[in-house]
């Protein structure tokens, strides 16, 4: 397996010459366009990794698949699905005009930025500090690091120019579908966003969630039919606008992040954590994509 890794990394550098880091968040901007890695957890507990694995970069996106665990844990899942769809788009991650032209004025899915914002909004905590805190230890339970923080250069970056972010959220406000203080809930929303880590653990969530909601210590974390929700959306709407391509030539539920992550379960089987920061035009990571297509091959890892 080692070897397989080594080799598909090798063969994928080539491919983040023709991404580009992200830079609408200027601290994201630093990123090492050419770093490449990966690690895979599988449900026996064995793990593997090749290439740039232990790089630190910020979960982005792919915090989403954390907030929308707790915002169901916390209000059970009829209740989130009243205030997010479950519908799949072809616009960008941070549209606007998707907002308005929805009937009930719900945000399309909670794996883009408006429905994450809403899924923050419904985690429960009396302040902002409870909130992320709880976000935190709920990722470094599901990780088992418990050394995971916040890269606050990150997110006093977003902060700062999140102001497409904040027109989604006051909207949702204006349309009653996020209650409660808007520039409290971005501050969570930035604060998650900016949450630290390498592909190791976004492997360990990819596993707990390969294993239907139990950690590899055979600790449940949320229900087996939440999971299986979580599963769904992320093949339905985890790779913002590429999800249907990347559903056919890949075939695994998957979430990635403008940081260059890609958090994969594959059921019953592994979780994978690939990252490499030059991304696509969809924000994806470009060199990702190709690791684990070619993974999804050699090991006929598609759930289809
Ligand atoms: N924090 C980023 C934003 O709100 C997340 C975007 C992403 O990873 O897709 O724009």
């Amino acid at each position: 397996m080692k070897r397989i890794l080594e080799n598909i990394i090798e063969d994928c550098r080539k491919w983040t010459s023709k991404g580009e880091v992200a830079s609408y968040i200027p601290e994201l901007a630093k990123a090492n366009p050419e770093a490449l890695g990966i690690w895979v957890t599988n449900l026996g507990g064995e793990e593997y990794f090749a290439g740039d694995w232990d790089i630190k970069f910020t979960i982005q996106s792919m915090s989403k698949v954390i907030t929308l665990m707790l915002a169901i844990l916390d209000n059970g899942t009829e209740y989130v699905f009243t205030k997010v769809g479950m519908e799949p788009t072809e616009s960008g991650f941070n549209s606007i005009t998707n907002l308005e032209t929805h009937e009930q004025k719900q945000p399309l899915n909670p794996m883009i930025n408006a429905g994450a914002i809403a899924t923050v909004s419904l985690i429960n905590g009396e302040t902002a500090d409870e909130k992320i805190n709880r976000i935190l230890n709920f990722t470094r339970k599901i990780t088992g690091n418990d050394e995971i923080g916040i890269n606050y250069n990150v997110y006093e970056s977003e902060k700062k120019t999140g102001n497409r972010n904040r027109a989604l959220a006051y909207y949702m406000k204006g349309n009653g579908i996020i209650e409660g203080d808007v520039e409290e809930i971005l501050d969570v929303y930035f604060k998650a966003c900016s949450m630290e880590i390498t592909c190791k653990d976004i492997a360990r969530i990819g596993a707990m969630l390969a294993n239907d909601g139990v950690l590899i210590n055979n600790e449940r974390v949320i229900s087996r039919e939440a999971c299986r929700i979580v599963k769904t959306i992320m093949v339905t709407c985890g790779m913002y606008d590429a999800s249907g391509k990347f559903a056919v030539h890949i075939g695994i539920p998957a979430k990635s992040g403008v940081g260059g992550g890609i958090m994969a379960a594959v059921p019953r089987r592994m979780g994978i954590g690939v990252v490499g920061p030059a991304l696509d035009a969809q924000g994806n990571s470009i060199g990702g994509i190709k690791i684990l297509e070619k993974l999804s091959h050699e090991l006929d890892l598609s759930i289809f």
